[in-house]
């Protein structure tokens, strides 16, 4: 699987050593707070591969199509709809997962497994929708969750899966992962 280093919180000072290092490819959750921190470096460092892993407001597509080469997040037609018109809009094409609820839990963003067809059948007619993300419920074992999600992907025909976070990956990349997403494991406790 590929790591996507979650550098949410951090600071760039934190993050840089890891940059130094050569590895290209980041997570964060809000879209404010990656503009701030990484909007500069990557004016001059295209490798840099930013990833959305949070959920994201409709209001907020323009400014996420502009910094997040992927985006995780993308659970709802209206969300589709604002973010193909920001690439319209930017002239760049973006990919993107869609986040699956399979705890089917009532505070957390995802549609809901028995709606993922549908939204599919929607997003990829104006998205290059690439696979499915998930984060399961933290009382439970992942495991069943990543093996929804890969059946899910499986049956939509979808190669890539987001799945797995520090206390998970090693599962989710036994349960066929291509990205987890990483962050206290690489960079400390967030306080
Ligand atoms: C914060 C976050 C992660 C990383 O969590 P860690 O437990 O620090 O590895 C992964 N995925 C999402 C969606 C997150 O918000």
């Amino acid at each position: 699987s590929k790591i996507i280093a979650v550098s949410k919180t951090f600071e760039l000072s934190h993050i840089q050593p890891l940059i130094d290092y050569g590895h290209l490819t980041y997570g964060e959750n809000k879209v404010q707070e990656a503009k701030g921190k990484w909007g500069g470096l990557l004016e001059t460092n295209d490798n840099i591969e930013l990833h959305l892993i949070g959920g994201l407001q409709t209001n907020k597509s323009k400014d996420a199509v502009k910094l997040f080469k992927y985006i995780h997040s993308v659970d709802r037609e209206k969300l589709v709809d604002t973010l193909s018109a920001a690439e319209k809009n930017l002239n760049l094409k973006r990919k993107y997962f869609l986040q699956v609820n399979t705890g089917d839990e009532e505070q957390k963003s995802g549609i809901s497994i028995e709606r993922i067809e549908d939204l599919y059948d929607y997003a990829k007619k104006k998205l290059d929708i690439i696979g499915l993300m998930c984060i399961p419920p933290v009382e439970e074992d992942s495991k069943k969750h990543f093996e929804i999600l890969r059946e899910l992907s499986k049956k939509l025909n979808l190669n890539e899966l987001s799945m797995g976070m520090s206390h998970d990956y090693i599962e989710a990349g036994l349960c066929g992962a291509t990205y987890v997403r990483v962050g206290s494991k690489i960079f400390g406790e967030r306080s």
